[in-house]
């Protein structure tokens, strides 16, 4: 089992980096060296960012997988089939959508939940939406135990990584101390791509 965990992470690995076997964390950092959390928005601006998220989806991949099991276990090979190649980019790669373009970052219901959009455990209510002007769907909180935090020390910056609890896809990353009136101090800042809204909160377990 673990044998074949091995090897799927290193076929994800060795896909995601082609024909390079440098060390990918180091080449990144000294690409990009800003450490600045400040630096991380324009960061994302950039358009064309294909080459960056593969860098990026690499190395956070190797980082975060190495030990985890998530209840959802399909593999590469069948979340395929059921992504699009937009979702499987973002969701499985952890890729990012371009500022101001997703689905739900202006979308202010009332009530509903947003669900994963790989394996539709729910993960965000409506409620805890709100306005950052950051491009991005932003949450002040999540269902509880809904989402699972890592360190993601890729482009040379220290972030916090959030994927889905239940099958590991990959949401978007956190940020605190923002200064935003909301009742925590958190922004989790989430690709619409990797969302899917639910009107109603009949899925919702808090
Ligand atoms: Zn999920």
């Amino acid at each position: 089992m673990r044998f074949h965990r091995l090897t799927t992470i290193l076929r994800t690995f060795t896909t995601s980096l082609g024909h390079r076997s440098t060390p990918i964390i180091t080449k990144t950092a000294s690409r990009y060296p800003s450490s600045s959390p400040s630096r991380i928005t324009p960061l994302k601006a950039i358009p064309g960012l294909s080459f960056l998220g593969s860098f990026f989806s690499s190395t956070a991949q190797s980082q975060n997988q190495d030990n985890m099991t998530y209840p959802d276990q399909r593999s590469d090979q069948e979340w395929r089939a059921v992504l699009s190649p937009e979702q499987f980019r973002i969701l499985r790669q952890k890729g990012t959508e371009r500022p101001g373009t997703g689905e739900y970052d202006s979308h202010y219901p009332a009530q509903g939940v947003y669900n994963c959009a790989g394996c539709d455990a729910p993960l965000y209510k409506a409620t805890h939406k709100f306005k950052s002007g950051c491009g991005w769907p932003a949450y002040f909180d999540a269902l509880p135990g809904a989402v699972k935090r890592f360190t993601d020390s890729s482009f040379g910056m220290e972030r916090t990584e959030i994927v889905c609890n239940n099958c590991g896809g990959h949401l978007g990353h956190v940020f605190k101390g923002e200064g935003f009136p909301t009742p925590t101090d958190e922004r989790h800042c989430v690709n619409s791509v990797s969302l899917r809204f639910q009107e109603g909160e009949s899925k919702a377990k808090a």
